[in-house]
C-alpha cells in the first residue's frame, strides 16, 4: 500500500494543524484525520481505518514530541474509529453518546462484517469512553466550538471549529476530491454545507481526502444536487454509478459507491 500524505496544513500563532491522509489506491478511501498541536498537547480528530495507517498516524503524533490529551471520534462509521483498536486504546476518546453507544453494542460485529481486510482490520474494539457535548471549551488556551449535527452523511456527526484558527474539522460532511459516500439525507446535507459558506470559516478539514476550501464545499454542494436530481430522475444502481463516474472523471476513490449503494438503493440500512 502506497505511503500516507502527512502535512502541516496551518500554522496561526503556537496552534499547528497537521493531516494524515491515507491511500486513494486500489480500495482505499483517502481517510483523512488530523492533529490540533498547541503549546502543550495534541488533540487528534479521527483514527484511521486500515491498521498500517492508524499506525502512521500514532507514529507521527508521537513524533511531535507533545502528549496526546484526547481523541474526538466524528462519528460512527467503520472508517474513523477502527483505528482506536490498533493504535490508540491508551488514549482518552471522545465521542457523541450515539457515536459511543453505537460502538459498545455494534463495535464487534462492525470488526467481524469486515473479515475481508484480514489483518487490515484491527483486533480489538476501543469504545470512546467520554461525552462529547455541543458546546464551548478552551483547551490548553484555544477555543473550540462542538456541534452535534443529524441527518447527513450519518445521522449523528460531530464536527469541530476553531474560530480562532479558522480552522472547521468537519469530517465526512465534506469529501475533498473524492466520491461522496451518498445517503437519503442530500437534501439536508446541502442545507449544512451551505451554511459552511456563508460562514468565516476559510480552511475545512475532510474526513477523506486532502485539506479543502470554500470551492471545494461548493463543489461539494454541486455534486450532491447532481446526485439528488439523478434519483428524481430515476436513475439507480449501475446507471447511477456511471452518471456520476462520468460527470466526475476528476475525483478519486470510486471504492465507495460499492460501500453506499447497498444502503441507498437495496434498504440495507439507512447509514
Ligand atoms: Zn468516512
Amino acid at each position: 500500500m502506497s505511503d500516507p500524505v502527512i502535512m502541516v496544513v496551518k500554522q496561526t500563532g503556537d496552534v499547528r494543524i497537521h493531516t494524515v491522509v491515507a491511500s486513494f489506491e486500489d480500495n482505499n478511501i483517502a481517510n483523512a484525520t488530523h492533529i490540533i498541536e498547541t503549546p502543550n498537547q495534541l488533540v487528534l480528530v479521527d483514527a484511521q481505518f486500515l491498521v498500517p495507517y492508524a499506525r502512521a498516524f500514532r507514529d507521527y503524533a508521537d513524533s511531535l514530541g507533545k502528549p496526546i490529551e484526547r481523541l474526538y471520534v466524528s462519528h460512527r462509521h467503520p472508517d474513523h474509529w477502527f483505528g482506536l483498536g490498533t493504535a490508540f486504546a491508551d488514549i482518552t476518546v471522545h465521542a457523541l453518546s450515539e457515536t459511543m453507544t453505537f460502538i459498545q453494542d455494534h463495535g464487534e460485529d462492525s470488526i467481524s462484517d469486515h473479515w475481508k481486510l484480514g489483518d487490515l482490520a484491527p483486533e480489538r474494539v476501543v469504545v470512546p469512553k467520554q461525552v462529547a457535548s455541543p458546546g464551548e471549551e478552551t483547551i490548553d488556551g484555544v477555543r473550540y466550538v462542538f456541534d452535534r449535527v443529524t441527518d447527513t452523511e450519518i445521522d449523528y456527526h460531530l464536527t469541530i471549529r476553531l474560530p480562532d484558527v479558522g480552522a472547521y474539522f468537519t469530517q465526512d460532511l465534506i469529501y475533498s476530491g473524492t466520491h461522496l459516500y451518498l445517503t437519503k439525507h442530500m437534501g439536508h446535507w446541502i442545507r449544512v454545507l451551505q451554511e459552511m459558506l456563508v460562514s468565516e470559516y476559510e480552511l475545512f478539514m475532510p474526513g477523506h481526502g486532502l485539506p479543502a476550501d470554500k470551492n471545494e464545499v461548493a463543489r461539494n454542494v454541486e455534486y450532491l444536487s447532481a446526485a439528488r436530481q439523478a434519483i428524481g430522475d430515476g436513475l439507480t444502481g449501475d446507471a447511477f454509478k456511471s452518471f456520476l463516474l462520468q460527470r466526475y472523471p476528476e475525483r478519486k476513490c470510486p471504492g465507495i459507491f460499492d460501500i453506499y449503494m447497498p444502503r441507498l438503493f437495496a434498504g440495507a440500512s439507512d447509514y
